[in-house]
């Protein structure tokens, strides 16, 4: 199977796979120039939950962007439905290597010749899961934070992208005030989240260590960097589970990174105070959690 990029992208929809939290703020994001997006969940009732999300941000985003419009929100449970016509389609479901395999393979077999198919899978380089994929040239990294409030994309090549698709991607991406960097060579982690996760792990060695309170380092942060919360109140906002499996990620990719901070976050975790999700992680005021 031979790829030629995609034409006429301004008048093609774009389709996001997987409606759940990144899914439906991607889809955000490509519905603010006035196009059509379609967003594809196999769940009952998912797409649709996202389409009315979709709906509620739109007009103040679309109104964000330069020459913006909002544009056409198609929920779908059909996937042959969903990815017809589309120049680019996004893939957004769970982290589980498995089922981005057979997605892909599904995506390659199911969307147009010439649509670029794009992960944006948070610690798996696409190059894993184009085993089924018969055009890799046509498959990218493209890995979002949190649309719209963080709109920086990490671009990422498989080992095998075609040059041009990451070229489109570059020119194309700011189009719909996203902001795409490209990492020039494979990274777990990405650019800026493995800043981030230095940022985290070294924030953890100061209070395992026993040298300042969360609280002293986020207020430190806070007037120092001039934003609103600091490390330990967002890995609060994360969830301390998810922020665990992120460090025992590069942990086990990088021998010798420190172990305190693993093991400060693991006792929260076995304590059970994972953060704004159970109302208690390194703060205690968020209720009873939600
Ligand atoms: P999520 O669990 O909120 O949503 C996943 C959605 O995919 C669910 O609605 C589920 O019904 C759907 N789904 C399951 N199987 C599917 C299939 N075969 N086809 C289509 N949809 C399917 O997950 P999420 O947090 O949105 O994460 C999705 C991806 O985005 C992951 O790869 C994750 O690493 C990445 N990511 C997440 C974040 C984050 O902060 N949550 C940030 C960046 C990247």
């Amino acid at each position: 199977m031979s790829f030629t990029l995609p034409e006429d992208v301004d008048e093609r929809p774009v389709t996001v796979i997987g409606a759940g939290t990144l899914g439906r703020r991607i889809a955000l994001m490509f519905a603010d120039r006035g196009g059509e997006v379609r967003v594809y969940d196999p769940s009952p009732g998912a797409a649709d939950a996202a389409r009315a999300w979709v709906g509620e941000h739109l007009p103040e985003v679309a109104a964000s962007v330069p020459g913006g419009a909002p544009g056409k929100v198609v929920a779908s449970e059909d996937l042959a439905a969903a990815l017809a016509g589309s120049w680019l389609v996004v893939e957004a479901v769970p982290e589980k290597l498995e089922l981005k395999k057979q997605v892909f393979g599904d995506l390659d077999r199911l969307a147009d010749p010439d649509a670029i198919l794009a992960s944006n899978s948070s610690s798996y380089p696409t190059r894993q899961f184009t085993d089924r994929v018969r055009a890799p040239e046509r498959v990218v990294n493209m890995h979002f934070y949190m649309p719209p409030e963080q709109p920086a994309v990490d671009l990422m090549s498989s080992g095998s992208t075609d040059r041009a698709v990451l070229d489109l991607l570059l020119r194309v991406l700011p189009e719909y005030g996203i902001f795409p960097f490209e990492a020039r060579r494979e990274s777990t982690g990405f650019i800026f989240n493995r800043v981030w996760a230095a940022i985290k792990r070294e924030a953890l060695s100061v209070v395992a260590e026993g040298v300042a309170t969360p609280q002293d380092v986020d207020r430190m942060w806070q007037i120092n960097m001039h934003t609103p919360a600091g490390p330990f109140r967002m890995m609060d906002q994360v969830g301390l589970d998810v922020v665990l499996d992120i460090e025992e990620h590069y942990a086990a990719e990088r021998p010798g990174l420190p172990t305190g901070p693993r093991d400060l976050l693991r006792t929260y975790v076995d304590a059970g105070h994972l953060g704004v999700k159970t109302g208690r992680g390194f703060y205690d005021d968020y209720g009873t959690g939600s």
